[in-house]
């Protein structure tokens, strides 16, 4: 199991044994773009609506990010013939081939050609389509600044909100380094009480359902709720191309190591994993993703830090200038009681 936030995080903070890590990985080769995903995290969880079927004008991209309403949300973004060569480029100075100065012709044709070839794109246009959502951290920003507890580490080392326990300030939304958790906002302020009203929890067919925990922090919880009788997240169950995957964490980066390996023997030199590496600034997530072009083309941080990463040194530095403080004012009043 990747390593784990020492200080807020060891099993005696927690209180219980933890099970197998649970894990994604979500190969964005063989995403389709149908949003099924989207559509199945939003009912399972009843999640409000965004707005009333405005289009954005970006693409096919009418959700535009995660957020409190979204929990997995599908980029599409358009490429050009340069910028798929440019990724391709940049991938295979990314990739060890094992030998120096080889480009990206010469990887494909030393290949061999294998009959069907992924996706189908044409050479001179492609789709990028990636569903995005929470990165379930090793390290987890919003969990660490959490003041209530209200965030909490499950047994399957995943980051769930309680949402009657959160208060709603909002200090996790600053935590998180992917811009993953938010409030739920109907534009106003709510009294906590009114907050964990679920009233008319099972609506009827056809009618709008109320909108739950309003002011309260939200964002995915891997299912929870199904991981605790033994089903899989909604969105995975649903995906009909297999991209969205679920397992053990160990699994999936098994998986997400061997695909990656695949499409690279295929020439496909811009594919990289993200999350995969447990030395990154977030200590590697818990949600693994594979990319065909840089993080910051899909709007994912290309080198995410958990901000309290350097909280034991800045604790010992605030220790120590406050001994200083003390050992000078001791000081002060030591000279000037001689004087
Ligand atoms: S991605 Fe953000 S919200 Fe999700 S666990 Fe990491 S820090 Fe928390
Ligand atoms: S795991 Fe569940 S809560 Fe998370 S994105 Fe998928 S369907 Fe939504
Ligand atoms: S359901 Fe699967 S194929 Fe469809 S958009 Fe989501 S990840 Fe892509």
């Amino acid at each position: 199991m990747a390593r784990t936030n020492s200080i807020t995080e060891a099993p005696r903070h927690v209180g219980y044994q933890p099970s197998e890590r649970k894990a994604f990985f979500t190969d964005t080769s063989i995403c389709i773009g149908c949003k099924a995903c989207e559509v199945a995290c939003k009912e399972w969880n009843r999640n409000p609506q965004d707005g009333a079927y405005e289009l954005s004008g970006m693409s096919y991209d009418n959700t535009g990010s995660l957020g409190a309403d979204t929990w997995r949300h599908v980029a599409f973004i358009e490429q050009s013939e340069a910028q798929i060569t440019r990724a391709r480029e940049e991938g295979a100075k990314l990739v060890a081939l094992g030998m120096p100065g080889i480009g990206v012709e010469d990887v494909k044709e030393a290949t061999p050609k294998p009959e069907s070839v992924t996706p189908a794109d044409t050479p001179d246009f492609r789709w990028l389509m990636s569903s995005d959502v929470c990165k379930h951290c090793t390290n987890a920003g919003c969990l660490d600044v959490c003041p209530t507890g209200a965030l909490f580490r499950t047994e399957h080392g995943t980051v769930v909100v309680q949402d009657d326990v959160c208060n709603g300030c909002g200090t996790c939304v600053a935590g998180c380094p992917f811009g993953v958790i938010e409030r739920r906002s109907d534009g106003g302020v709510s009294k906590r009480d009114e907050r964990s009203k679920r009233v008319g929890e099972d609506f009827t067919v056809g009618e709008v359902a109320p909108i739950k925990n309003i002011g309260v922090a939200q964002k995915c919880t891997m299912c929870f709720d199904r991981q605790a009788v033994g089903e899989g997240p909604a969105c995975a169950k649903t995906c009909p191309t297999t991209s969205i995957k679920y397992g053990s964490y160990d699994e999936m980066l098994a998986a997400a190591k061997t695909r990656v390996a695949e499409l690279h023997a295929q020439g496909m030199t811009e594919a990289r994993l993200y999350g995969a590496n447990s030395e990154d600034g977030v200590g590697g997530t818990g949600s693994i993703f594979l990319l065909l072009d840089a993080p910051e083309v899909y709007g994912l941080p290309p080198d995410p830090q958990v901000p309290t990463a350097n909280l034991p040194a800045m604790a010992k530095r605030a220790a120590a200038a406050a001994a200083g403080l003390i050992g000078a004012v001791a000081g002060a009043f030591l000279i000037g009681g001689r004087s």
